[in-house]
């Protein structure tokens, strides 16, 4: 799977305002990253993952919390945000 697909649990973000919009967790102004200070610069969003969860996401992983170990659910959460 790669950043620009989507699926039940987890979309690319598609963060855009004014002249800005994000680019796998960047912000994008045209064609050029944003930069501060020579960094670019994270979506407030997606906080520079790139992907936002779906309910469906949020579901899953709320049964996570629930009935698995926390680190379990850090990795699952991690999953839908990079990997899926
Ligand atoms: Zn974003």
């Amino acid at each position: 799977m790669s950043l620009s697909s989507s699926n039940t649990y987890s979309h690319p973000c598609s963060y855009r305002a004014q002249h800005l919009r994000c680019v796998g967790g960047i912000l994008f102004s045209g064609n050029d990253a944003v930069l501060v200070e020579g960094s670019p610069v994270n979506c407030p969003v997606c906080e520079g993952i790139g992907r936002l969860i779906t309910a469906q996401g949020e579901e899953l992983l709320e049964f996570c919390r629930i009935y698995l170990q926390p680190m379990i659910t850090e990795t699952v959460k991690k999953a839908l945000e990079e990997k899926l």
